[in-house]
Parts: structure tokens; C-alpha cells; sequence
């Protein structure tokens, strides 16, 4: 009854949408376990004329292989209008969602007023200092986690019976709205508008809800095989990112049993997803970061621009120190490694292997301080580049000596295999077969 479980190992971005949609084909169900609906997930197929491209936000990318049903667990913080306009344009591209996809009725939602007090309280830490802010996107995610764990949230299980509904959104509304009004001095919210808004969503929601936790155990003991999607990246956990420049829940491993409500037994496989370089979206300490030239051709080259915000990625050299704690969190059996291409046409790589602390003494254990981090700098070890288009690849003897030389560095510095190098944007553009002698005669 095994889970497989997929986790971004930098700052998110890395390419986890592909990979999830390429590992469905083998899957029964894929479920995602953390996040909202900020995280956009790039899903692309078919060439030229023919070329598609979907972003999804809150549905797991299973849901474009007919015959995987999709699970939103408890873990995932759920705002209905979203999750109701990304069926709808599901559908229109010709997939059937109704019977496939399932949310739980523990999760809980995002409203309206969580958006208000995010963007508030993003503008306040802006005043107080210059990069105060943590670059949130504005969607509500953070206070709705809060209010999760405040015990006063509202559920999707809450959607189903409109009269509570009313009573407990009108509670939480005049709430939230003594605190805009009191302390952020915003406009309050119009109660009778949101209650009504929220009530409607009743039917609409209704086809989809069930206990996600009891389905998956089902499905587990019945040999299905689970396939688990985290959001973000395990530098963004709250209890192991770079706290406070961080998301609200936990991409990390251990998040996926809580998420979902499967058992940590259950899980066979964490597959740990590695940009080739690193990228970070919004405030917080980046050691490998480059400024200037070479941080703008490697954002140009890797269209590093967020999928929902269009924010501009900073861009930075591959950082092993920080792999090396996320792989050790999160237990990785293994490493994808994604945007290889990206990285094509660079004289020479450097890859950080250590960090210098303020004391001059080299690390290579990630500090978990962020005044620390800030203070660090990188050590590098260079590697040669390659010229080649990279692209057409498929198997990793067609790549340029340089360029597994590359993934080979990787691997034993992280003392782990890269089972799956992606190539490029489209599904069919990934090396399979890891790096080995198989995979060099493939
Ligand atoms: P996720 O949130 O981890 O799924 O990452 P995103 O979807 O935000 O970012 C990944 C972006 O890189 C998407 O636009 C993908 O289409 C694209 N992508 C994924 N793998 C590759 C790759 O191997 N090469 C290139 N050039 N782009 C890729």
C-alpha cells in the first residue's frame, strides 16, 4: 500500500506540477496535502500549433490523466470560488471532474476577510521595515492558517449546512472586521453580502466533499497506489524553512501524513524535486542569490517569473547546503532534477558546497537562524558548462560529458540518485533511467 510522496527540496518552483503529472500515469490517486491556491503548477503537452499549457492552483495535476481520481486533503487550506472556477475550466478543456475529484471535508476555507487582513498586515510590516514584508500573494493563505490553528475557522464540511454557516460566518465577519477597522484602519466587510456568497456555495460543493482520510485508507488497502503533491518548497516550511520568511504549513514530508491523514508507514518514496540552480519568490535570506548579470540571464533563460503573480524569481546558483538539510528532513529515497536545459550555455557552474559564517568557519550544515543565513556566504566549486542544446534529449548518455558530470556532482554530494532529470517544459521532455551505465546506453 505504498505512498509516494513528491516535495520541492528549495523555495518551490521547481518544476513539481511536471513531475506529478508525468508520475500520475502510474498512479490511482494523486492527492495534494498542503498550501492553497497560490501555488501555480505549469502543466504543458503537445508542440508547436499543438502546444497546451494549463496552470492549476488547487486541483492535484492527475486530474488530466482520466482514470486517476484526485483527492484536496484536510491539510490544504481551500477558498471555494477558486476551486470551483478551476473545475469549471477543467472541464471546458474536455475532463470529466465530478467523479474524480474529492475534497475533504476537514479542510478549511479561505474567505474574503482572510484576504483583507493579509493584504493589511503585508502593508504594515512594509512600513515598519523595508523588507519586513514576507511577500505573501495575497490570497488569504496565512490568516486562514491561523485561524485554523486559533480554532475558529470555518470548514468545508460547514459549507453543507447554511444555517450554521450563517451564524459562523457572522461571528468571525464582525470580527475580522473590529480588527480591519480597530488596528489596520480599513474599510470593514459587508456581512449580509459575504453570508449570502458563501451559502450559495452549498450545492455547488457538495458533489465533491468526503472524508478524504477514510477514502485514502480505502484506497491504500485495496493496492491502490497514492501519489502525494506538496506545495511550495521545504525551505518554506514553517517549522523548517527560514523562519519567518515562510508559508504557513508544511511542504515537508511529515506534512503529507497530516495533510492527508495517512499513515507515515504508508509512505515507500519521497521523491525530493531539484531546480538545477535555485530561486526564491519574496523576502527572506538566499545564500547562493545573484545579483546583476548573471541572476538576469539565468531568470531569462528559466522564464523565472511566478505563474500566478508574474513576479520577477531571484536567481541563484544550485545550493547543495541547504539540499543536503532538506533531503535529510524530508528522508528523500531519491532526487528529480529538473530545468537542466536552463542551465545551458554557461561558460562554467558553480555549485555551493559550504557556507562561510562570520567567524570564517566553513559549514556545511544549514544554519536554521535567519540572521545567520543572511551573514553567510557561499563556497563554491566550479564546474565546467556546456554549449549544447540539451533539449532533445532523452536518456542520459545523449547529454554532453559536462552535463552529467553535473548530475553526478549532485548525486554524491547529496549521497543520493537522480532517478528522473527533466529537459525541458513538455511532458516527453525527461531523461528516465537515472544516471547510470543503463541509462547511458539508452
Ligand atoms: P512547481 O510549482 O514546482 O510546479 O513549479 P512551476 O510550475 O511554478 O515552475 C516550473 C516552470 O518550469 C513551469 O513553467 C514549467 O513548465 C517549467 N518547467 C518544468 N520543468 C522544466 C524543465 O525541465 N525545463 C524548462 N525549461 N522548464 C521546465
Amino acid at each position: 500500500m505504498p505512498v509516494t510522496v513528491i516535495i520541492g527540496s528549495q523555495w518551490g518552483d521547481e518544476g513539481k506540477g511536471k513531475l506529478v503529472d508525468l508520475m500520475s500515469e502510474d498512479a490511482d490517486v494523486v492527492a495534494r496535502y498542503q498550501g492553497g491556491a497560490n501555488a501555480g503548477h505549469t502543466i504543458c503537452w503537445g508542440d508547436g500549433a499543438e502546444a497546451k499549457e494549463f496552470v492549476l492552483h488547487l486541483i492535484p495535476s492527475g486530474i488530466f490523466h482520466e482514470g486517476t481520481t484526485c483527492v484536496i486533503g484536510n491539510g490544504v487550506v481551500l477558498d471555494p470560488a477558486a476551486v470551483l472556477d478551476e473545475i469549471e475550466k477543467i472541464e471546458a478543456l474536455g475532463y470529466d471532474v465530478e467523479g474524480r475529484l474529492k475534497i475533504s471535508h476537514n479542510a478549511h476555507l479561505i474567505m474574503p476577510y482572510h484576504k483583507q487582513v493579509e493584504a493589511a498586515q503585508e502593508a504594515a510590516r512594509s512600513e515598519d521595515s523595508e523588507d519586513g514584508a514576507i511577500g505573501t500573494t495575497g490570497r488569504g493563505i496565512g490568516p486562514a492558517y491561523t485561524d485554523k490553528f486559533a480554532r475558529r475557522g470555518i470548514r468545508v464540511v460547514d459549507l453543507l449546512d447554511p444555517e450554521s454557516l450563517r451564524d459562523k460566518l457572522t461571528r468571525a465577519i464582525e470580527e475580522k472586521n473590529a480588527l480591519l477597522e480597530g488596528v489596520y484602519d480599513v474599510e470593514p466587510l459587508d456581512v449580509d453580502e459575504i453570508v449570502e456568497e458563501y451559502v450559495a456555495f452549498d450545492e455547488q460543493i457538495d458533489p465533491y466533499v468526503t472524508d478524504t482520510s477514510q477514502y485514502l485508507t480505502r484506497a491504500l488497502s485495496s493496492g491502490q497506489r497514492v501519489l502525494a503533491e506538496g506545495a511550495q518548497g521545504s525551505l518554506l516550511d514553517v517549522d523548517f524553512g527560514t523562519y519567518p520568511f515562510v508559508t504557513s504549513s508544511h511542504p515537508t514530508a511529515g506534512g503529507c501524513c497530516t495533510g492527508l491523514g495517512v499513515p507515515p508507514t504508508a509512505v515507500e518514496r519521497a521523491v525530493g524535486v531539484v531546480k538545477a540552480y535555485s530561486t526564491r519568490v519574496g523576502n527572506g535570506p538566499f545564500v547562493t542569490e545573484l545579483h546583476g548579470e548573471m541572476g538576469e540571464r539565468l531568470r531569462e533563460a528559466g522564464g523565472e517569473f511566478g505563474a500566478t503573480t508574474g513576479r520577477p524569481r531571484r536567481c541563484g546558483w544550485l545550493d547543495l547546503v541547504a539540499l543536503g538539510y532538506t533531503a535529510s528532513v524530508n528522508g528523500f529515497t531519491e532526487v528529480a532534477v529538473t530545468k537542466l536545459d536552463v542551465l545551458s550555455g554557461f561558460d562554467e557552474l558553480k555549485v555551493c558546497t559550504r557556507y562561510r559564517l562570520p567567524s570564517g568557519e566553513e559549514v556545511r550544515r544549514f544554519p536554521s537562524e535567519v540572521e545567520t543565513l543572511r551573514r553567510a556566504e557561499p563556497v563554491y566549486e566550479t564546474l565546467p558548462g556546456w554549449d549544447a542544446d540539451i533539449t532533445g534529449a532523452r536518456a542520459a548518455g545523449a547529454l554532453p560529458t559536462e552535463a552529467r558530470d553535473y548530475l553526478r556532482f549532485v548525486e554524491e554530494e547529496l549521497d543520493l540518485t537522480v532517478g528522473l532529470t527533466s529537459v525541458g517544459p513538455r511532458r516527453d521532455q525527461v531523461l528516465t533511467g537515472g544516471t547510470g551505465e543503463a541509462a547511458m546506453a539508452a
